[in-house]
């Protein structure tokens, strides 16, 4: 939690990556009824717009994904009232871009949508402050540079000010396959 710039109990270690951008995107969504855009980035890692995807096709099929391009500002453009959240990966795995996490969270935040950063590439790397930048989930991986090794956990976080208002969503199954 303090690598993260987290309180205790914010930061759960659990699961991979990916299951936990699906708890938390359809966490959020919950929260946002009625927006229906995931606002991301085309180039993204591609098991987050899998998930997206999937969630999308399976869970939620009113709601569509909208891709950005890699520039900050084009992803600030997409933002409006339609959004419900806003997910990015703060390092990108292809350029090393570093997103400006404060920024994007402000102006998303101002949108009326909810943040989840995923992390992957940022913790152990360098540094972050997620508190600081007021973000609501945040996800990622213990096995790249916090040096886990294979099979090492992921993690979720999910901000103080976030718990009485959002809830593990129960998904039936029934609408899959
Ligand atoms: C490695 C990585 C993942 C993969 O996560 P899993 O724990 O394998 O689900 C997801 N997102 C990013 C940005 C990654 O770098």
């Amino acid at each position: 939690a303090p690598l993260m710039g987290a309180n205790a109990g914010e930061v759960l270690v659990v699961d991979s990556t990916s299951i936990n951008l699906f708890k938390t995107l359809s966490a959020a969504l919950e929260m946002r009824p009625g927006r229906t855009e995931i606002v991301s980035e085309r180039y993204n890692f591609p098991s987050d717009l899998h998930i997206i995807q999937g969630a999308i096709t399976h869970f939620y099929p009113q709601h569509k994904l909208v891709e950005g391009e890699e520039s900050d500002d084009s992803i600030l453009e997409l933002m409006g009232p339609s959004t419900a959240v806003v997910t990015l990966t703060q390092v990108s795995y292809r350029t090393g871009l570093i997103r400006d996490m404060e920024r994007i969270t402000k102006k998303a935040h101002e949108a009326g949508a909810l943040v989840i950063w995923d992390l992957a590439h940022t913790l152990g790397a360098v540094p972050v402050d997620l508190n600081a930048a007021n973000v609501d989930f945040a996800v990622g991986c213990t096995y790249k540079y916090l040096n886990a090794g294979p099979g090492g956990p992921a993690y979720l976080f999910v901000a103080k000010f976030m718990w009485d208002k959002c809830h593990p969503t129960e998904i039936i199954n029934n609408n899959i396959g």
